[in-house]
C-alpha cells in the first residue's frame, strides 16, 4: 500500500474525553472514528488490525471443531420473553418497534437466536455434540460507554455456543473452548490471566473464566494466587450489576462499607414494609462462615438458591449454636431481633418493593455480592472488599491484586436457555431430553485496545507482528533523490511479491513527521532508505526494541521475510 493514496490521517491533538492510551493512540493513529457515542468507524488502518484478530479467532475456532454461522443484528422481543430475560436484561437492550409495531432487539449477544436454531434444527443425540460460533457486531446500551472501542455500544464479538448431551460432553466443549482462548490470547501477543468469574453461576468451581489482559487501565480487579493458580475477579458484584440495570453505579465504599440493617425493624423501616410483612432470618454456613439472609415470609428460599447467589460451594443451614449466638434466638425467626452482622439481602431473594435499590443506595444492603471473592470479614465481624493480602481460599498464600480488560468469558450455560425455549433432544432411550450449553464470547474489537495499552511507548504503539496492519514500513527520507526513491520503490515491490504487507511512505513529507507518524502508526519493521543508500545501505528499525541495523537491501528483505 502506498502512503499517499492510503486512506489515513494522523492527529496531533485528540479529544480531551480520550482518557486512556489506546483510546488516544486509536484516534491519533487514524485507526477509528467515533460516529456517536459508543459507536466507531473503522477505518483502514484499524480494519486491517480488526482482520487480523478476526482470522486468529477463526483459525483457532476451526481447529477446535467449532462451525461459524452468522446470525442477524435484529432479533424479535418474543424470543426474549421466552427466555425470561425481556425482563431480566435491563436498559442495556436496545429495543425498537417496527412498521407492523412488533417489538424487535439489537442482539447484544445470542443465546436467545441460537438456541432458537438448535430446537428447530437438533433433534436426536446422533446430531450433538456440536459447537457454533460467528463473529457479529453487538449491540449494548452501555450506560457509560468509554475508552473508544474498549467499552463501546456497538462492537465486535466472537461468540460461540456448544450443545452436548450430558454434563461430560459439556466439560469437553468447554475445555476445547478455554484452551482455544489460551491460543488465542497467546498469538495476539497478550499477557493474560485467567480467572473465575462467578463460580455460583451455574453451582459449583470451574462454570465460568475470564480472560484477564493485565492492564492499569482495566476495569476489573482481579485477585491472584502467587502460590497456587487460584485467581479470581473481585467484581462481578453489586457496582458492575447496578451499571448494567442502568442504576446508579456505586464506589466500592459505598458498595461494601456499609453495613446492613441489624434489626428487622430497621429493615421495615428501610424498604417501607408495613409491620404485618414478615420477615423471616435465617442463618446459613455459607463455606463456613456464618451468613444471615433476610427473606419475605412468603419468598423462597433454599440451599441452591442461595448457593448461586452467595458463590459458594457449600450452603447448610447454620447449628443451633451458632444462631443463638448471632441473633439471640433460634431457626426462621420472626419479630424484633438484633443480629450482631450485617443480613445479606439480594432482589432474587427477597423481592422488596420496587424502586428499593438494594446495594445501590448507601446505607441498605448487598446485592449480588460473593463473599470471600467481593468482600470478607474483618476481625470484628465487619464486612469489607476483598483485597491484596487476604489469604487465598485454596492455599492461604497471601493474594495479589491486579487490574485487568475482560477480553474473553466462558461459561456454562447447563440447561438454562434449553428449558426456557425447549430446546430438546431424544436420547439413545428415546427420552426428550434437553441439550446442555455452554456460551463463550470474545471482545474482537475490544481486543484491539487491550493490545494497544499493553504495547505502546509515548510515542505510538507497537504491534505485535500477528495483528500488526501491516509487517513493513519503507520510508524514504527524501524523495526527491532518486537513489532514495528508487531503492524504497524497489524494496516495496519485492517485499510485496514475497507476500510482506508493507506500508510505503513515497508522501513528499518532511523526514520528521514520517518517522513519528511510523512511530505512532506502530508497524513492527520500519526500513528507513536514506543517505547510506549511496553505499548500498539501508536502516532497519524494529519499533518495539527501538534497535537500529544497517542492511544490504537483500539483507533486509531477508530479514523481514
Ligand atoms: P464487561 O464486564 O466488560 O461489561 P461483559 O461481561 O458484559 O463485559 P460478556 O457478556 O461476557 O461481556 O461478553 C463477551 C465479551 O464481549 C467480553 O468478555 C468483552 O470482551 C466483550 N464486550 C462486552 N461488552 C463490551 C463492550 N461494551 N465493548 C466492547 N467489548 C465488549
Ligand atoms: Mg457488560
Ligand atoms: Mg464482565
Ligand atoms: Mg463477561
Amino acid at each position: 500500500m502506498r502512503q499517499s493514496h492510503f486512506f489515513v490521517q494522523t492527529l496531533r491533538e485528540v479529544p480531551a474525553e480520550a482518557e486512556v492510551p489506546s483510546h488516544r493512540l486509536m484516534l491519533r493513529a487514524g485507526m477509528i472514528r467515533q460516529v456517536v457515542s459508543g459507536v466507531y468507524s473503522y477505518l483502514p488502518l484499524g480494519y486491517r488490525v480488526l482482520r487480523k484478530i478476526e482470522a486468529i479467532v477463526r483459525e483457532e475456532m476451526d481447529r477446535a471443531g467449532a462451525q461459524e454461522v452468522l446470525l442477524p443484528a435484529v432479533q424479535p422481543a418474543s424470543l426474549w420473553q421466552e427466555s425470561g430475560r425481556w425482563d431480566d436484561y435491563g436498559k442495556e437492550l436496545l429495543r425498537f418497534e417496527d412498521r407492523h409495531e412488533r417489538m424487535l432487539v439489537l442482539g447484544p449477544t445470542h443465546e436467545e437466536v441460537i438456541t432458537d436454531l438448535v430446537r428447530t434444527e437438533v433433534r436426536s443425540y446422533r446430531q450433538l455434540p456440536v459447537t457454533l460460533y460467528q463473529i457479529q457486531t453487538k449491540f449494548r446500551d452501555e450506560v457509560r460507554p468509554r475508552f473508544g472501542v474498549m467499552r463501546a455500544r456497538e462492537f465486535i464479538m466472537k461468540d460461540a455456543y456448544s450443545f452436548d448431551v450430558d454434563e461430560e460432553g459439556l466439560d469437553r466443549s468447554y475445555r476445547a473452548m478455554y484452551q482455544a482462548y489460551e491460543q488465542i490470547f497467546r498469538r495476539c501477543g497478550l499477557e493474560f490471566r485467567v480467572v473465575q468469574a462467578d463460580p455460583g453461576a451455574i453451582g459449583g468451581e470451574g462454570g465460568s473464566h475470564e480472560f484477564m489482559v493485565l492492564s492499569e487501565v482495566g476495569e476489573d480487579t482481579i485477585l491472584v494466587c502467587p502460590a497456587c493458580d487460584y485467581a479470581a475477579n473481585v467484581e462481578l458484584a453489586s457496582g458492575k450489576v447496578a451499571g448494567e440495570d442502568g442504576r446508579r453505579s456505586v464506589s466500592e465504599k459505598e458498595r461494601f462499607l456499609t453495613p446492613g440493617a441489624k434489626t428487622i425493624e430497621e429493615l421495615r423501616d428501610r424498604y417501607g414494609l408495613d409491620p404485618e410483612t414478615i420477615i423471616k432470618v435465617l442463618v446459613y454456613r455459607v463455606d463456613d462462615r456464618p451468613v444471615a439472609v433476610a427473606i419475605r415470609g412468603n419468598d423462597e428460599v433454599n440451599e441452591v438458591k442461595l448457593k448461586r447467589l452467595l458463590g459458594a460451594r457449600r450452603v447448610e443451614l447454620a447449628d443451633e449454636e451458632t444462631v443463638r449466638a448471632l441473633t439471640g434466638t433460634g431457626f426462621g425467626s420472626v419479630g424484633p431481633m438484633n443480629l450482631n452482622m450485617p443480613l445479606v439481602v439480594d432482589d432474587a431473594v427477597a423481592s422488596m418493593p420496587e424502586g428499593v435499590a438494594g446495594g445501590n443506595e448507601p446505607d441498605v444492603h448487598y446485592r449480588h455480592v460473593v463473599p470471600g471473592r467481593d468482600f470478607n470479614w474483618d476481625s470484628r465481624g465487619d464486612i469489607r472488599t476483598a483485597r491484596a493480602g487476604d489469604r487465598c481460599v485454596r492455599c492461604g498464600a497471601p493474594l495479589e491484586e491486579y487490574r485487568g480488560i475482560e477480553v474473553g468469558h466462558v461459561f456454562k450455560l447447563g440447561t438454562k436457555y434449553s428449558e426456557a425455549l425447549s430446546a430438546s433432544f431424544l436420547d439413545e432411550r428415546g427420552v426428550q431430553r434437553p441439550v446442555i450449553m455452554g456460551c463463550y464470547g470474545i471482545g474482537v474489537s475490544r481486543l484491539i485496545a487491550a493490545a494497544v495499552e499493553q504495547h505502546h511507548d509515548d510515542k505510538g504503539i507497537m504491534w505485535p507482528m500477528p495483528i500488526a496492519p501491516f509487517h513493513v514500513h519503507v520510508l524514504p527520507v527524501n524523495l526527491k533523490d532518486a537513489a532514495q526513491r528508487d531503492a524504497a520503490e524497489q524494496l516495496y515491490t519485492r517485499l510485496e511479491n514475497a507476500g510482506i504487507e508493507v506500508l510505503l511512505d513515497d508522501r513528499d513529507e518532511r523526514p520528521g513527521v514520517k518517522f513519528n507518524d511510523a512511530d505512532l502508526m506502530g508497524i513492527p519493521i520500519q526500513l528507513i532508505v536514506g543517505k547510506r543508500i549511496s553505499e548500498g545501505l539501508v536502516e532497519m528499525k524494529r519499533r518495539k526494541t527501538g534497535e537500529v541495523t544497517l542492511l544490504s537491501p537483500d539483507e533486509a528483505v531477508r530479514a523481514a521475510v
